[in-house]
C-alpha cells in the first residue's frame, strides 16, 4: 500500500520509518521540502489545503492519514470521499477547537477542568468570576506548546490576559493544582479491535513537554485512563492512534486536551514497548492485527529543545537511543530526542539525570 501523510514532521516521519518494515510505501504533503519526511520519503510541496496537491495526493496513494491537527477540516473532508482517510475527520475537527473538544469530553462524562467560551471582555470578566483566579485563558484554536494561552493569577490579570489575546474566539479554564500530568495513548483499528499502552508521566515547562518516564505504574489511574479514550474511540468509530493528556488531582483524572495522533509522550514506545505508537498507527489504519503495547522494562524520552547536545556524549550514556530530527534548531523548537531503556525504574531515573545534565535545551 501506499500512504499519504499530511504533515511531513518529526512524527511524519517515524510513521514513515515504522511502516517500511511492514512493506509500505510514503509520500508526504508538507510546505516545506526540506522538512524531517523529506529524509525518508517523496515531499508534494504545498499547503495543507491547497486543492491541486491534496488531490495529487488521492490520486498517488491508497489510504491518508496526518501527522498534525492543524489540516484544515473542510478541505480534507473532499479528498475523504474518494480515499480512506484516518482518523476520521470529525475527531480532527473536535481536537482542533478546545471549546469543541471539552464539550465532547463533558458530554461523554470525562472530567475536565471548569470552562467557558470567551468572546469579549466582559465574557472574561463573568468566567473568571464564576469558575475563580488562578485560571488560564487560551485561545481556542491554533495554540500548541504553550502558545496562545495566558496564566491569570490575580484579578488585574483580567485586562492583560485580554489585552494578550483577545482578538481571536477564546476559552477560559479554571486551574488545576495537578500533582502530576500523565498521557494515555491507544489505538483502535478499522477491525475494531483495541490497545492502550500504560501511562506516560510528563513534565512540561513553559507548555512545552520536557520528559516523559513509562510505564506510569497505578492501576486505578491507567483504569480510568483506558475507560475514556475507549469512550472516545468508539464514539468517532476511530482508527489510528489516539492520545488524551490528563492532569492527576487527587487521585483522579482531569482531561486537559486529545490529539488524533501518535504523540511526543509516546516516543519511548519505539524502543520501550513490544510495538511502538507509530508501528501500531500503521497497522490500525491498514486494518492489520495490532501489536503488544506492553513496555519493555522502563523507559525515559528527554526533548532536545531549540539547541542539540553533542551526540557523542549523548551516546556514552548506557542503554540510551538516540533522534535527531534533521530540523534548524531554533528557540523552543523540537528538534530530537532520546530514549533510555533500563531494567529497573531507579537505574531509568539516574539515566535521565544524566542526559539532564549534558544541556538539552
Ligand atoms: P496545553 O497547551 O493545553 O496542553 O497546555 C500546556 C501546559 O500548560 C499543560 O501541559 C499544563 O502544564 C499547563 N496547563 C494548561 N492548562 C492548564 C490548567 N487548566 N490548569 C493548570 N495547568 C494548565
Amino acid at each position: 500500500m501506499k500512504i499519504g501523510i499530511i504533515g511531513a514532521g518529526q512524527l511524519g516521519r517515524m510513521l514513515a520509518l515504522a511502516g517500511y518494515p511492514l512493506g509500505q510505501r510514503f509520500v508526504f504533503l508538507d510546505q516545506s521540502e526540506d522538512a524531517p519526511g523529506a529524509q525518508v520519503g517523496r515531499i508534494l510541496q504545498g499547503a495543507f489545503d491547497d486543492p491541486v496537491q491534496l488531490a495529487r495526493l488521492a490520486e498517488e496513494v491508497d489510504i491518508i492519514t496526518f501527522d498534525v491537527e492543524n489540516v484544515p477540516v473542510d478541505a480534507v473532508r473532499e479528498i475523504a470521499r474518494k480515499r480512506p482517510f484516518l482518523p476520521p475527520v470529525d475527531a480532527l475537527g473536535a481536537s482542533q477547537d478546545r471549546l469543541d473538544e471539552k464539550t465532547l469530553f463533558r458530554r461523554l462524562k470525562i472530567p475536565t477542568p471548569q470552562f467557558a467560551a470567551v468572546d469579549s471582555l466582559d465574557d472574561l470578566r463573568a468566567a473568571a468570576k464564576r469558575i475563580g483566579i488562578p485560571g488560564v485563558l487560551k485561545t481556542r484554536r491554533l495554540g500548541y506548546d504553550g502558545r496562545g494561552q495566558y496564566f491569570l493569577r490575580e484579578d488585574a490579570d483580567v485586562e492583560k490576559a485580554w489585552a494578550a489575546l483577545g482578538t481571536v474566539p477564546l476559552i477560559y479554564e479554571g486551574f488545576v493544582d495537578f500533582s502530576r500530568e500523565v498521557s494515555i495513548i491507544g489505538v483502535r483499528s478499522t477491525k475494531g479491535e483495541m490497545r492502550c499502552y500504560p501511562l506516560s508521566a510528563n513534565t512540561h515547562s513553559a507548555g512545552i513537554l520536557r520528559y516523559t518516564t513509562a510505564p506510569y505504574t497505578n492501576a486505578s489511574l491507567q483504569k480510568q485512563a483506558q475507560t475514556y479514550l475507549k469512550r472516545l474511540l468508539k464514539h468517532f468509530d476511530y482508527a489510528g492512534v489516539l492520545t488524551i493528556e490528563f492532569f492527576v488531582r487527587r487521585g483522579k483524572l482531569v482531561a486537559n486536551e486529545m490529539a488524533p495522533r501518535v504523540h511526543n509522550s509516546g516516543h519511548w514506545t519505539i524502543e520501550g514497548a513490544q510495538t511502538s505508537q507509530f508501528e501500531n498507527h500503521v497497522r490500525a489504519i491498514l486494518g492489520l492485527p495490532l501489536g503488544s503495547t506492553e513496555p519493555i522494562g522502563h523507559s525515559a524520552m528527554l526533548n532536545f529543545i531549540g539547541t542539540m547536545p553533542d551526540i557523542a556524549s549523548v551516546l556514552t550514556v548506557p542503554g540510551v537511543h538516540f533522534h535527531g530530527y534533521g530540523k534548524e534548531p531554533r528557540p523552543n523548537r523540537k528538534i530530537g530526542h532520546c530514549t533510555v531503556t533500563a531494567t529497573s525504574a531507579a537505574a531509568r531515573d539516574r539515566a535521565l539525570r544524566s542526559l539532564m545534565k549534558l544541556k538539552t535545551s
